[in-house]
């Protein structure tokens, strides 16, 4: 996909002061970054900018907070940014107001200073007209690098961009190529592998993907409902029967138009989804799922079936666990795609919220052409949505 907006690329931060949206909504464990990804995401965007003589101030979001909430300090990001850069970053005692105005202005070239948590104030997410002029006081360009918060319009992502000329960061630009290049213009066979809990959030991501697919490989809790519409019983599975027309549908829609349709052949069945059901785990054909089990992940059979498209595509986009990974007996087939995956030659394309994490906890995130920072961000793209942080940006 040729990239048509403004990007850092285009701007001369020479003796100008550049606030840079970056999406450093980390997990924290005991006050201490637990994952870095994010942060180190955006440093490509911060180390041009900062070698180019720009002046920079960060600002993101962390969390939900209502007003303000020390335990939502961005501090910790601070300390864990000061460590990836070598030098320390101070963090600002707020987004906005006179004292950061005053200390923005003071900002040198070469530069960088972290605010604080911008959701601190309710305006960020109102996107409030007077919210957006307050953060944009003092600089003299924007720069948007927080993919995993472009498809929310806040004044940080969306309302400064009508302020502050606007640029997209380096990783928003290789987000938007890598997921935009996948529905644009697909290396043949296309594959998708849909997992995840539920049909009823993927609908709109299979209605953008199904026209554009070769193959379709369904997965997780959401095949349980298409098992259902292809007359199988599945027990007590987490399963939406008022979504079987709709899996009807997609079914009709891909084999209709000759495309391939995986759905699982065997499963893995438990008492319960959780740890207290592995040890009665078994596998069992699709025809034969106890009526007081539940389908916790997909079967070996299955598995071979999905190697075998992955052998032969040349492009692949997964998204959603196939199994309940987070218990380690139900986590095979999420493991086994991951694998497979990071050993095909095709270009490999990873989004959304647990299934990056499940890569990510295989070791196998560098293996993967890309691997998405945004969750919801990364479906609304694929879904074919216009994300309000992009919009804002103009064209080159
Ligand atoms: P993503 O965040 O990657 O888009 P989802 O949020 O749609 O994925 O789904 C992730 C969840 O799906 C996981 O918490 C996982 O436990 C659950 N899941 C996967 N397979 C099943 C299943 N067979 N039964 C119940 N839950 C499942
Ligand atoms: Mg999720």
């Amino acid at each position: 996909m040729t990239f048509k907006k403004r990007t850092v690329r285009d701007l001369d931060p020479k003796g100008k002061r550049v606030l840079v949206r970056v999406d450093f909504n980390v997990p924290l464990d005991k006050g201490a970054v637990a994952d870095d990804t994010r942060i180190r995401a955006a440093l490509p965007t911060i180390r041009l900018l900062q070698a180019r003589g720009g002046a920079l101030a960060l600002v993101s979001h962390l969390g939900r907070p209502k007003g303000r909430d020390a335990k939502l300090s961005l501090a910790p990001v601070a300390k864990r940014l000061g460590e990836l850069l070598g030098r320390e970053v101070p963090l600002m005692p707020d987004a906005v107001g006179q004292e950061i105005a005053r200390r923005v202005r003071a900002l040198e070239p070469g530069d960088l200073v972290l605010l604080e948590n911008v959701r601190f104030h309710r305006e960020e997410e109102e996107n409030d007209p007077a919210f957006a002029r307050a953060l944009a006081t003092g600089f003299d360009a924007y720069v948007n690098d927080a993919f995993g918060t472009a498809h929310r319009a806040h004044a940080s992502t969306e309302g400064i961009a009508r302020i502050l000329p606007a640029y997209a960061g380096l990783l928003l630009e290789k987000e938007l190529t890598a997921l935009g290049g996948i529905l644009e213009h697909p290396a043949k066979p296309f594959l998708a592998i849909i997992g995840g809990a539920k049909v009823s959030t993927k609908m709109d991501v299979l209605r953008s993907l199904v026209p554009r697919v070769d193959a379709l490989a369904i997965g997780g809790g959401m095949a349980n409902t298409f098992l259902l519409a292809a007359g199988h019983g599945v027990g007590r599975s987490l399963v939406e029967p008022e979504k079987e027309t709709e899996a009807r549908r997609v079914t009709d829609e891909v084999e209709g138009n000759g495309k391939t349709l995986l759905i699982p052949v065997d499963v893995v069945c438990a008492p319960s989804p959780d740890e207290d059901g592995a040890a009665a785990a078994g596998v069992f054909g699709v025809d034969d799922v106890p009526s007081g089990q539940a389908i916790v992940d997909v079967g070996p059979r299955t598995l071979e079936r999905y190697a075998g498209v992955i052998g032969r595509a040349k492009t692949i986009f997964w998204n959603g666990p196939l199994g309940v990974f987070e218990v380690p007996a139900f986590a095979n087939g999420t493991r086994r795609v991951a694998e497979l995956l990071a050993s095909s030659g095709a270009v490999t394309v990873v989004g959304g919220g647990e299934s990056v994490q499940a890569v990510e906890e295989a070791g196998l995130a560098e293996k993967m052409t890309h691997v998405s920072t945004g969750g919801g961000a990364s479906l609304e793209l694929i879904e074919g949505k216009t994300l309000p942080g992009v919009a804002a940006i103009p064209d080159r």
